[in-house]
């Protein structure tokens, strides 16, 4: 029974430390603030308690004391709990009031650090807190107008230490902060950057100067850099090559991931909207591996249904494997196994053409309603064609939050005809990005046969070509 004080991050789930991930991962409740990171909270595992503390700048809060009240009464039924803080939890976050709490009410308690927006606001937009000849010093302080904070903050104390100063929570206040430093002698052109929701898809990076902060146009949450290092510009979060883009990605949950990380790691803003489920068929795949002299394989999905029936890899005894593409050899190589086969033209028409010739008996699991061409091609050269239902795509409606997310996004990527069909089952035009791209010719003719024009198919028709493509399609 521990509860732990867990400093998110900014906003990047990335930043969450390794502590911090181990903890949340084993939570039993976690109690988070509205603007806690989403992706952060899902790590917890499904069966945990969940508890939003509703804390919002200006809108409607948790008060400190039933917070507080609520950590303890968990921790003392014995439960692992988390407290998601945003940044650090002992920076200008009310976490000692809470661990105060909790030691006297005699609750164990663990602060597990946090990057602080602090430092990772101005690290994602190219501001260096200290720089050799610049400023030997930074001083984080609250521009909170809360009466205690803003009357204990010696303005002019900080002026007079120069080197770089840090303001959270000083959108409201910042030109009264501004007109305060001025007077207290720091220079009318000092340089400041602003950088709100820094570390977010949202990043936006203003320079000014301390002149003219008080008119900037800016919203919470910023952090805010004043100093000659402000002046210094080594942006590179905002200049990733899909930056500020949002991508509408609709395969199947357990699939998005890969995909989702290499948008993510070219800038992209990825809104998940997963258009089919995967449902496995009643049927004994193992069965039918014995007396196969190939097992062929097209997409990762029959790969995954077929491994999960096998004990291991050494169950496919004596049978040749072909895969489809390089994304299903490569599902078949982390189980352990590498395909014989595996054509160059990541098509069914493709892999019938380099598949040799019977006879014998070849082993075909696939989708419910898969494309009759391997079967039927594998059959004209002579094999014996047990072809399978191993699973179904079953449609996901999209939810109404889903289609606003969608809604205004630059791209959608579809990587399956099914996943074409049932986007546009359950959305309307409105819904359909600008930017169309499809992972092959197939998917793309039956978007083009529902009335979507296709921007771009993906070559090769792989997850790399896909992420290619949009690249393409969405930088001039
Ligand atoms: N404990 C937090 C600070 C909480 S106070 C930390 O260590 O970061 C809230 C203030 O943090 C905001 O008013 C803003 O100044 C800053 N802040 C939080 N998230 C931010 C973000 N993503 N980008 C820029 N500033 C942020």
């Amino acid at each position: 029974m521990t509860v732990y004080l867990v400093g998110a991050g900014p906003g990047d789930p990335g930043l969450l430390t390794l502590r911090g991930a181990e903890v949340l991962r084993r939570a039993e409740v976690v109690v988070y603030d509205r603007l806690s990171v989403a992706a952060l909270v899902d790590m917890a595992p499904a069966t945990a308690q969940r508890i939003s503390v509703g804390k919002t700048p200006r809108g409607p809060s948790t008060p400190q004391d039933e917070i507080n009240a609520l950590l303890v009464e968990h921790g003392r039924a014995g439960r692992e709990v988390v407290r998601l803080k945003g940044g650090d939890p002992f920076v200008f976050a009310r976490g000692g009031e809470e661990a105060a709490a909790l030691a006297a009410a005699g609750v164990t308690h663990e602060i597990v650090p946090g990057v602080t927006s602090a430092v990772a606001a101005p690290a994602y937009a190219g501001v260096p807190l200290t720089h050799r000849g610049l400023s030997t010093s930074f001083t984080v302080v609250t521009g909170h107008e809360d009466p205690w904070a803003a009357t204990e903050t010696d303005w002019e104390a900080v002026a007079r230490v120069g080197g770089t100063t840090v303001v959270l929570m000083g959108v409201a206040t910042r030109a009264d902060i501004a007109r305060r430093l001025m007077q207290a002698g720091r220079p009318a052109d000092t340089p400041v950057v602003a950088v709100q929701w820094g570390t977010t898809p949202r990043q936006r990076t203003m320079r000014t100067t301390l002149a003219g902060l008080g008119a900037a146009p800016l919203s919470a949450p910023a952090t805010i850099v004043i100093g000659a290092v402000a002046g210094l510009d080594l942006a590179w979060f905002e200049r990733r090559p899909l930056f500020g883009r949002r991508v509408v990605v609709t395969r199947a949950r357990e699939q998005a991931s890969e995909l989702r990380a290499r948008l993510e790691e070219l800038g992209a803003e990825v809104v998940e909207v997963p258009t089919i489920a995967i449902r496995p068929a009643e049927v004994d795949l193992a069965g039918y591996v014995q007396g196969a002299d190939w097992v062929v394989l097209t997409s990762a999905n029959a790969v995954a249904q077929l491994c999960s029936q096998l004990r291991d890899a050494r169950s496919l005894g004596t049978a040749k494997v072909a895969a489809v593409g390089p994304g299903t050899a490569e599902a078949l190589r982390v189980f352990g196994v590498r395909a014989d086969l595996v054509p160059e033209r990541t098509v069914a028409e493709g892999l019938v053409d380099v598949f040799p010739h019977g006879p014998g008996r070849v082993f075909l699991p696939q989708a419910a309603g898969a494309r009759p061409v391997v079967a039927e091609g594998l059959a004209a050269k002579g094999w014996t064609v047990d072809a399978v239902t191993a699973y179904s795509a079953v449609g996901v409606a999209v939810s109404e939050a889903q289609r606003a997310a969608a809604r205004g996004a630059d791209a959608i990527a579809f990587t399956a005809s099914s996943t074409v069909t049932n986007y546009l089952g359950s959305a309307d035009p409105a819904d359909v990005p600008g930017v169309v791209v499809c992972i092959g010719p197939v998917t793309a003719e039956t978007a083009g046969r529902l009335g979507l024009e296709v921007t771009a198919v993906a070559e090769p028709h792989t997850l790399e070509g896909l992420v290619a493509a949009l690249q393409r399609a969405l930088t001039p």
